[in-house]
């Protein structure tokens, strides 16, 4: 069987969670499977086009396999999340959502200037999330050289809010 197929047999559709009419993908069962984790990391390895300078990790389920993947490359991993749980100096990006608006940040310093970052997390819906942690590490200097997801929700057309940073996005697995 492919990469695709293998993840999508693991992956677990849970309806209306976290609230009524989202049918959220679980990929918990994926962990429990040390050789699928294997394969999905070598997958990103040989998507991604040359070697980057680091993998950044959106909170939390992209701290997973973002942090695989960089530990594979021998490169940095770096961690976004949501405002006010990382305990350094943080520098942040604002960001809309349907109603109201969120905020991410990074450690300050942990990425260099000129430096061309993969952004990774687990699932790619709206893209609003990918979106801003590339506004972030682009107002520091850096470009994103590529988006990795396990899994990509094509009909919303997230891919659309992403290409203006960069047009190498990669889903393992499509729906
Ligand atoms: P978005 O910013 O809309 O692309 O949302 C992406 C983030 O929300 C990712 O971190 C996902 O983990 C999570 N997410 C959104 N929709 C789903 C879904 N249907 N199943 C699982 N996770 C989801």
């Amino acid at each position: 069987m492919g990469l695709e197929t293998n993840i999508k047999s693991s992956i677990r559709d849970v309806p209306d969670f976290p609230k009524p009419g989202i049918m959220f993908k679980d990929i918990t069962p994926i962990f429990e499977n040390q050789n699928l984790c294997n394969e999905i990391t070598d997958g990103f390895v040989s998507s991604i086009q040359g070697k980057p300078d680091a993998i950044v990790g959106i909170e939390s389920r992209g701290f997973l396999f973002g942090f695989l993947l960089a530990n594979k490359l021998g490169i940095p991993f770096i961690l976004v999340r949501k405002a006010g749980k990382l305990p350094y100096k943080t520098i942040g990006y604002e960001y809309d959502l349907e109603y109201g608006s969120a905020k991410i940040e990074m450690h300050e310093g942990s990425i260099r200037k000129n430096w061309n970052v993969v952004i990774h997390d687990d699932l790619l819906a709206t893209g609003g999330t990918a979106s801003a942690a590339a506004s972030l590490v682009e107002m520091q200097g850096a470009k994103v050289s590529a988006f990795t997801f396990v899994v990509g929700l094509g009909f919303l057309n997230g891919k659309d809010k992403l290409i203006s940073h960069s047009n190498n996005i990669i889903c393992l697995a499509q729906y």
